[in-house]
C-alpha cells in the first residue's frame, strides 16, 4: 500500500477542488447569498478577511471578520500573511492567506467573498481560481439596495456607487457570471458551479 509522505497532502492534485472567488458590487448581496448557501452546505469553508473596518451591529470578531487595527494590518500585510488584500472605500481588506491553502490540500471546497481588486489579485496569484461575478438584476436595483440598507452615512454610499459603476464594467474578466435575482436560485447555481451539489 503506498504511504503518504508526511508533510505532502494525501489529495491527487487533479482531485483538488479549484479555489471559488465570488466578487461583485456592494450591496449586490453576496453576503446574503453566501450566508443562504453555508446554511445548507456547511462543508463549503469560507475564508474569513481581516478588515480595518468598524464591525456593524451584530457582527462579531472572527465571524464575518477579524477586525484588526491599522497597525494590525500593516503587519499582516509585511509579513506576507494575506493572499490579497485592497483598499475599498476607506478600509482595507484582506483574505488570511495560511487557512485558505490548508483547506484547500485538506480537498475542501474554498470559497472568498472579495472585493474586484481582490479577485483581480487572486487571478494573478492562483491562475487556476474560478472567478464568479454576482451581478444585480438592474443598476436601479443596487441603488435601491445600497441605499435602502440604513447602516452607512450618505457620504459612504455615494463612495460606494462609484466603486459599483467600476465594478459592474468589470463583468467580462470572470469567468462565470450570477445574476442575483433570487438568493436560493443564485446560491444553488453556485454550489452547482463548486461542484458541491
Ligand atoms: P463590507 O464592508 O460591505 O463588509 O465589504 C466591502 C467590500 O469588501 C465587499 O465588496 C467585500 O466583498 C469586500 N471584501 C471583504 N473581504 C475582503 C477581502 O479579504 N479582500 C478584498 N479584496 N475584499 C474584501
Amino acid at each position: 500500500m503506498a504511504v503518504t509522505p508526511r508533510g505532502t497532502s494525501p489529495v491527487p492534485p487533479d482531485a483538488r477542488p479549484r479555489l471559488t472567488v465570488l466578487s461583485g458590487p456592494s450591496g449586490v448581496g453576496k453576503s446574503t447569498v453566501v450566508a443562504h448557501m453555508r446554511k445548507e452546505h456547511p462543508e463549503v469553508w469560507l475564508s474569513v478577511s481581516a478588515t480595518t473596518r468598524t464591525p456593524r451591529p451584530g457582527e462579531k470578531h472572527g465571524v464575518q471578520y477579524f477586525f484588526v487595527t491599522d497597525e494590525e494590518m500593516d503587519k499582516l500585510i509585511a509579513n506576507g500573511e494575506l493572499l490579497e488584500w485592497a483598499e475599498f472605500a476607506g478600509n482595507r481588506y484582506g483574505t488570511p492567506r495560511a487557512a485558505v491553502l490548508e483547506r484547500l490540500e485538506a480537498g475542501e471546497p474554498v470559497l472568498l467573498e472579495i472585493d474586484l481588486q481582490g479577485a483581480r489579485l487572486v487571478r494573478e496569484s492562483m491562475p487556476d481560481a474560478r472567478l464568479v461575478f454576482l451581478a444585480p438584476p438592474s443598476w436601479e436595483e443596487l441603488v435601491r439596495r445600497l441605499t435602502g440598507r440604513g447602516t452607512e452615512p450618505p457620504e459612504v454610499i455615494e463612495r460606494r456607487l462609484a466603486v459599483a459603476k467600476i465594478e459592474l464594467a468589470a463583468e467580462s474578466e470572470f469567468d462565470e457570471t450570477l445574476v442575483n435575482t433570487s438568493v436560493e436560485d443564485v446560491a444553488r447555481e453556485l454550489l452547482a458551479l463548486m461542484d458541491v451539489v
